[in-house]
């Protein structure tokens, strides 16, 4: 880890974006909370530099930067892609490049998407590993029970 703010990065497809191109439930908020900790949010991804994402889904405010992700060979390909420094933890669903460098590893956006809570685990990750406080999104509610369990 560097000296300086913690380097979060987040992974675009299946990881902030469902399949259909949906922001994934509390993708904003916890990017905001990390921006909000003085951590630096950056997105990358495989398919490319994606500021389209970052304007689309109103995320702009946030963003320091967006890079081509390497899908290979991740840590040596980092100056070939002009990323000037090794995140300090990435958000993604591949569980290589999480490997990697460290970070949290999320599942694949699910049906019913609005009981997806997987990016709040961030939130808990970056505190475990960094002490970082992280303020918990407003309006964040725990998923609905899957069993009845009312007395
Ligand atoms: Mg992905």
């Amino acid at each position: 880890m560097s000296s300086g703010p913690l380097l979060v990065y987040f992974d675009v497809d299946d990881t902030l974006l469902t399949w259909n191109k949906r922001l994934r439930p509390f993708a904003r908020e916890v990017i905001a909370s990390v921006a909000s900790a003085g951590a630096e949010v950056y997105l990358w991804s495989g398919a490319g530099v994606r500021w389209e994402v970052a304007y689309t889904y109103d995320l702009r405010e946030f963003i320091v930067d967006c890079y081509e992700k390497p899908l290979s060979r991740h840590r040596e390909r980092l100056a070939e892609l002009g990323i000037p420094h090794a995140p300090d933890h990435v958000v993604d669903d591949d569980g290589d490049i999480v490997r990697a460098f460290g970070g949290t590893q999320v599942t694949v956006p699910l049906e019913p998407i609005e009981d997806d809570r997987a990016l709040l685990q961030v939130l808990d990750d970056l505190h475990t590993r960094f002490g970082l406080v992280l303020p918990r999104p407003t309006g964040w509610s725990p998923p609905p029970p899957s069993g009845l369990h009312e007395k």
